[in-house]
């Protein structure tokens, strides 16, 4: 239940490039702002919340190079594998497809006189980046993640 007065307070709460999905709430995983921002610190939540993006070359997670999983940050669902995961060169981790067909969600995003597409983790909705068509074969897809949005669970050695 909505009232008009509740639904003008929440559209002005909303930061002028706060992602319309991420307001919706129609997301499996949700908390509030302020749960958000408690749960991942300022940075991420700057990324996975606000759809900012992370200084090329700033994470770790682009010299990752061990067999693993690359998880969200925002609720751990599996995103992408290292066997997906090719050096673009952006200084952003970058994965030619996601792990599978239903970890991520995407929007077309027109910010910054660009049309891009957006993604995000499908079950908790947090940022991760953009999809672009120049990444290799056999997709041509490349999917240019921060790497505040990912955790990186390395596959147990046997
Ligand atoms: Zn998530």
């Amino acid at each position: 239940m909505t009232t008009r007065r509740s639904l003008l307070g929440l559209i002005a709460a909303i930061p002028f490039a706060a992602p319309a999905f991420a307001a919706a709430g129609r997301f499996a995983v949700s908390y509030t702002p302020d749960e958000w921002r408690r749960r991942l610190g300022k940075d991420a939540y700057a990324v996975l919340r606000e759809e900012a993006t992370e200084r090329p070359f700033t994470s770790p997670l682009n010299k990752e190079k061990r067999i693993g999983t690359f998880v969200c940050r925002g609720c751990a669902l599996p995103l992408f594998s290292s066997a997906h995961k090719f050096e673009s060169g952006t200084g952003w981790p970058s994965f030619w497809q996601p792990i599978n067909k239903t970890a991520i969600g995407s929007t077309v995003d027109k910010s910054y006189f660009m049309v891009r597409t957006e993604v995000h983790c499908s079950r908790c909705g947090g940022h991760q980046g953009h999809v672009f068509d120049d990444g290799p074969k056999p997709t041509g897809l490349r999917y240019c993640i921060n790497g505040l949005s990912l955790n990186f669970v390395p596959e147990k050695s046997a």
